[in-house]
């Protein structure tokens, strides 16, 4: 669990580094517009390109942070592994009783993600089920059958 969050730190670190080298970039090229500064004013909203330019900014932070959340739903909550293997069951013509959903699972056997492909008010809780030990799981069924 430590290596799950841990990854998302480190992705969120990333996304810092890459916002914080892209401000520092804009305003090492950026030239100070006159009027700016002869009346001593702030650039943003006094200066359309300058502010067309941190709006820009703003949109590549905004996608940076949705992808690394994106990212990070689709990872195995022990190992911080993607979770791989799709599995869609559920119907489309049953909504109510058999909802369509997605199953992913770790390769690694640390449990399941359970993503609902219904998203009538936004984007959904995923279920992700852990499993504690599953070659202990096998071996007690294992003994049962002796
Ligand atoms: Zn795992």
């Amino acid at each position: 669990m430590m290596r799950y969050w841990g990854i998302l730190v480190a992705k969120l670190a990333g996304t810092g580094l890459v916002l914080a080298t892209a401000w520092m970039g804009l305003h090492a090229v950026w030239p100070l517009p006159e009027t700016a500064r002869r009346f001593n004013l702030q650039p943003f909203g006094t200066d359309l390109g300058y502010t067309m330019a941190i709006l820009g900014l703003w949109l590549l932070a905004v996608g940076l942070v949705y992808l690394v959340a994106l990212d990070q739903r689709y990872r195995c909550r022990t190992c911080g592994r993607r979770l791989h293997m799709p599995v869609s069951s559920g119907a489309w013509n049953s909504l109510l009783l058999r909802s369509p959903r997605t199953d992913y699972i770790c390769r690694y056997g640390h449990g399941t993600l359970r993503v609902s492909d219904v998203e009538l008010v936004g984007m959904s809780q995923t279920d992700w089920h852990g499993v504690d030990d599953m070659w202990k799981e096998l071996e007690d069924l294992e003994m049962m059958d002796k």
